[in-house]
């Protein structure tokens, strides 16, 4: 028996990431849509004709302008990546309208030290991490913090290296130094549900990575001449089946994520999240990073994956997935399920 009427709630989010897929996924459930947008980049979702409402603002930062406005509108508000580095994992938390997913997990994803607290509890295997610049006995990757898509990152394999290169960066005070693994990047994507605990593999994807994907176009003794330093600007997402046999090991490792999620955080990990690692060709997986709600790699299935397409007879994105999360949850009368 159906408890409650999903149609009384909106849903939305901030035109920027994957709004696309989420106002769409929402639309294809029943719901009807509000994207928030900044002034002059509404287009997208007019054409696309995925936002039944456009509220605009003069910047995504100004977003507690309107929030009294979501409420009034009964909307539940989508969190993704680049809501959450708009408004940054602390503002999340003042929010006061329904907000999908737990928002305290946002703070365990952007810290790194409690981001590796938790990867190892759920006994993942990660690249070691080298405190001081004079450690460094192997190539590290120097991450800057909060860089916008792997913008500046670089290798280094002594500590007259790093020295070398961080003079490039006078201002960036901020870094993590992690062992570089050589191997493939993989994304997967992850959907858990609190109504019926569950974990989903959605789908994969691998980056499209500027200068790092074209070096191997070049011969190496010209990449010597050139005097190439390798970076990971993001430039795009492609999409990716696995070698089924690793398959189980990376639904163990899901699991095992989401779970030692309650030991640390009120109301744990649910709704739709990635892990980001290298796979060697010994096989074995390491673990760089976490990210706890939708990532932009999804934006590629919008019309489903090889795998939704196994479990689900309708197209299912990711950004759908959680607009029927939404739905079940309501329907059940148990709405605090889906909410955090
Ligand atoms: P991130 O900003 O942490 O998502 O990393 C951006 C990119 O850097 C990834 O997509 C990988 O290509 C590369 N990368 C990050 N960490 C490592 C690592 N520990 N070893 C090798 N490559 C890495």
């Amino acid at each position: 028996m159906k408890k409650g009427d999903f149609k009384k709630y909106k849903i939305a989010t901030i035109g920027s990431h994957s709004a696309l897929q989420i106002l769409k996924g929402a639309k294809d459930e029943g719901f009807q849509t509000i994207c928030v947008c900044q002034k002059g980049q509404t287009k997208p979702y007019t054409s696309y004709r995925v936002a039944d409402e456009i509220i605009e603002i003069d910047n995504f930062q100004h977003f507690f302008k309107i929030e009294k406005e979501l409420m009034a509108k009964n909307a539940i508000v989508i969190p993704h990546g680049s809501f959450v580095s708009y408004l940054g994992w602390e503002r999340v938390q003042q929010l006061k309208c329904m907000h999908y997913g737990t928002k305290a997990i946002l703070e365990w994803e952007s810290d790194r030290t409690k981001e590796r607290l938790w990867l190892l509890d759920a006994g993942l295997n990660l690249p070691a991490i080298f405190k001081h610049p004079e450690d460094i006995d192997r190539p590290v990757i120097v991450k800057f913090h909060g860089a916008k898509g792997g913008l500046g990152y670089f290798i280094a394999k002594t500590p007259g290296e790093f020295y070398d290169r961080i003079k490039e960066y006078p201002h960036e005070k901020d870094y993590a130094m992690q062992e570089y693994i050589v191997g493939v990047p993989i994304y997967v994507h992850y959907f858990y549900s609190r109504l019926t605990d569950e974990l989903e593999i959605m789908s994969f994807d691998k980056r499209y990575e500027s200068n790092a994907d074209s070096i191997g176009r070049i011969a190496a003794k010209d990449q010597l001449v050139v005097d190439i330093k390798t970076s990971y600007t993001i430039t795009g997402n492609m999409t990716l089946v696995i070698r089924e046999s690793l398959l189980p090991k990376l639904f163990e490792m899901g699991e095992n994520v989401v779970k030692s999620s309650r030991k640390f955080v009120k109301g744990w990990l649910f709704g739709p999240f990635c892990l980001e690692m290298i796979i060697d060709k010994d096989l074995n997986f390491y673990v760089f990073e976490i990210s706890a709600r939708i990532v932009a790699g999804t934006n590629l299935y919008i019309e489903g994956s090889p795998y939704t397409a196994l479990r689900y007879k309708e197209p299912m994105s990711t950004g759908r997935r959680i607009a029927r999360d939404i739905k079940q949850a309501v329907e059940a009368g148990q709405i605090e399920k889906v909410l955090g």
